[in-house]
């Protein structure tokens, strides 16, 4: 059986003093040890986070190049997340695809870049309103996927965080029904693509408006293996969120 995985990512909020904050509450809250659980602060609190962050909790960044050095003006790399204890990283977050507009194939070298730099992927996935509405759901997910499958062949250190667009932030969760009939395509993809092992080991994580109150029934889905945190990883309520199969 698959580990429950919960992340958090803060995207760009919070100060040293709130992060340290969020951090404390962290390491004194009761955590089920059967979940694995990692914290995504935005890239210039990284160091600060693994170092007050008790063992035990991993950090990830929310975002890595995929060049290993030299002139790239803004970007930060795979060698320099490890060198400060960083052991995951987003990719593909919804944010970075529409906002700034990532390709799949881009966000495939990156992936492919952490991976082989010894560091984890959480891979984000997900549609949004006007493609769920087109019945577009499971094409434009695998599409995301495949660009990765292409470059990347050890999916072991490889998390998928499924999040529809429009769950994100709006406070529109997808249901259980939703959340898991996509979930059970992208493990039929994975057999097909990765085979049946991988397919069973990879954890498929649910991120978009997930709460203390919708999170226990979401967790009961059999292809949900955790999630992927906004607005309540900032908040107590996200040790809940970690415990939501205790
Ligand atoms: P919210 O939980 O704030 O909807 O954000 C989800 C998300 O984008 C996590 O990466």
């Amino acid at each position: 059986s698959r580990q429950f995985f919960v992340g958090g990512n803060f995207k760009m909020n919070g100060t040293i003093d709130s992060i340290k904050g969020i951090v404390k509450h962290l390491n004194e809250a009761k955590v089920d040890s059967n979940t694995e659980v990692v914290i995504a602060p935005p890239a210039l609190y990284l160091p600060l986070t693994r170092e007050h962050l008790r063992p035990g909790i991993e950090v990830a960044a929310q975002n890595v190049f995929d060049k290993p050095n030299g002139a790239f003006t803004g970007e930060i790399s795979v060698e320099q997340l490890r060198d400060s204890n960083v052991t995951w990283t987003l990719l593909g977050h919804s944010e970075r695809r529409v906002i700034l507009q990532e390709s799949n194939e881009f966000v495939g070298r990156k992936t492919k870049n952490a991976i082989d730099g010894g560091v984890g992927v959480i891979l984000c996935c997900g549609e949004t309103l006007e493609q769920r509405e087109a019945n577009q759901t499971i094409d434009v997910v695998t599409a995301q996927l495949k660009a990765v499958a292409e470059t990347v062949k050890d999916w072991s250190k490889i998390v998928v965080a499924y999040e529809p667009v429009w769950a994100i932030g709006t406070g529109k969760v997808a249901t259980t029904e939703q959340a898991q009939e996509v979930h059970a395509a992208i493990r039929s993809w994975m057999v097909k693509e990765l085979g049946q092992g991988p397919a069973d080991k990879t954890r498929i994580i649910y991120g978009g408006s997930v709460s203390e109150k919708n999170c226990k029934d979401l967790a009961k889905e059999k292809d949900i293996d955790g999630f992927l945190v906004g607005g309540a990883s900032l908040k107590p309520a996200f040790v809940d969120i970690i415990n939501a199969r205790a």
